[in-house]
């Protein structure tokens, strides 16, 4: 695999440190493996996909040991995030070289990309099931997802109780939306025997997850003291324009900003932003969400309104404590009635009564 015996030969040959210091060539005495090392480390914390791959760029040593599948396996989330404004080939290339390694956040966002924005359905879903195997939690839920609507297939496609197996176990390693999208279907009997109970203790405890994940991104706002709001049924107070922070727990009095979506599904949002959908697709009414539909009345809409759709029980529930719960009104109803493949969505006060 590596190579150091021609690297040491190779400064031998080449001996460029001097004692005057001005032309000290210790890189090129370096063994490739150490070189390697300082890669996967420079991968693994890079912030943005330039800071690993202007390194690479400096020399044709690095260039060709960048690309060791050791160093790609290990390259960080952050380094693998790029901008759907910034996608082009060298991108893919990019992306399917860390996926090939056996990077799973690789195979997870080339994954999502292929599924969603390339269209390409069958490698998109099977990059994903490679890093479910592989016990990544937002490939599951995302797997769960395309089962649960049947997406990139036909309304005979849905395999509910396959979404219900991909929600468990993602519930299972940490996913919030998972164990959410979990809740509401045991609660309603969805793919799974329904068991209210039960359904109830896995929303209360996607809540309590979501609050500790909250909490602990926003410790700035603690010290501020300017978190906890006291802010009375603001679904009541229709119009209200929202501060920084939205309510997502507005039912037990606080004012919380909602968190960071993924780095996917930030991607899917910007990519659709400027784009057509197909005659008739929607997006994900969730803004956090970005997936958009891959044929007509795919996904759920809100029962009230019909103005908004969701891929997810998580998503409608999300949604509605963010943000939908001030908007909804039957007056907008529309005109295109019984569209919807899917019509049996949760009540609209779910996120305010059964989740709290
Ligand atoms: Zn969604
Ligand atoms: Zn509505």
């Amino acid at each position: 695999m590596l190579d150091r015996r021609k690297r040491i030969k190779s400064s031998e040959e080449a001996p460029t440190v001097t004692v005057s210091g001005d032309q000290c060539d210790f890189f090129d005495t370096l063994p490739d493996d150490i070189v390697l090392c300082i890669l996967s480390k420079l991968g693994s914390t890079a912030n943005r996909p330039a800071d690993f791959i202007s390194v690479l760029s400096t020399c044709k040593r690095l260039n060709a040991l960048g690309v060791h599948s050791f160093v790609l396996s290990k390259v960080s989330s952050k380094g693998l995030t790029v901008k759907a404004k910034n996608w082009s080939e060298s991108s893919h290339r990019f992306l399917k070289l860390c996926s090939d390694a056996g990077n799973v956040e690789a195979c997870y966002t080339l994954g999502m990309i292929r599924f969603y924005c390339l269209q390409n359905r069958g490698s998109g879903a099977s990059l994903m099931a490679k890093a479910a195997i592989n016990s990544h939690a937002p490939a599951l839920y995302s797997l769960a997802v395309i089962q649960f609507n049947g997406s990139g297939g036909s309304k005979n496609d849905k395999d509910l109780r396959a979404g219900v197996a991909l929600c468990a176990r993602a519930a299972f390693l940490g996913h919030i939306d998972a164990l959410r999208e979990l809740g509401h279907c045991l609660q309603d009997g969805y793919g799974v025997r329904q068991n209210i109970t039960e359904g109830r203790r896995f929303l209360v405890q996607a809540n309590a997850r979501e609050l500790a994940v909250v909490l602990s991104k926003t410790s700035s706002a603690l010290i501020a003291g300017d978190w906890m709001t006291w802010n009375p049924l603001p679904h009541l107070r229709r119009g209200d324009v929202v501060g920084p922070g939205c309510p997502l727990l507005s039912d037990f009095g606080c004012n919380v900003p909602a968190s960071e979506p993924l780095p996917s599904n930030k991607f899917l949002s910007e990519w659709f932003s400027d784009k057509v959908l197909g005659p008739g697709l929607r997006l994900c009414s969730h803004a956090g969400c970005g997936r958009p539909e891959t044929r007509q009345h795919e996904f759920r809409r809100c029962s009230v309104c019909g103005a908004v759709n969701y891929c997810s029980r998580a998503c409608q529930a999300l949604d509605w404590k963010i943000r939908h719960k001030m908007e909804c009104t039957q007056a907008e109803r529309l005109v295109d009635d019984g569209d919807g493949e899917d019509n049996d969505n949760v009540d609209e006060d779910d996120g305010m009564l059964v989740e709290s």
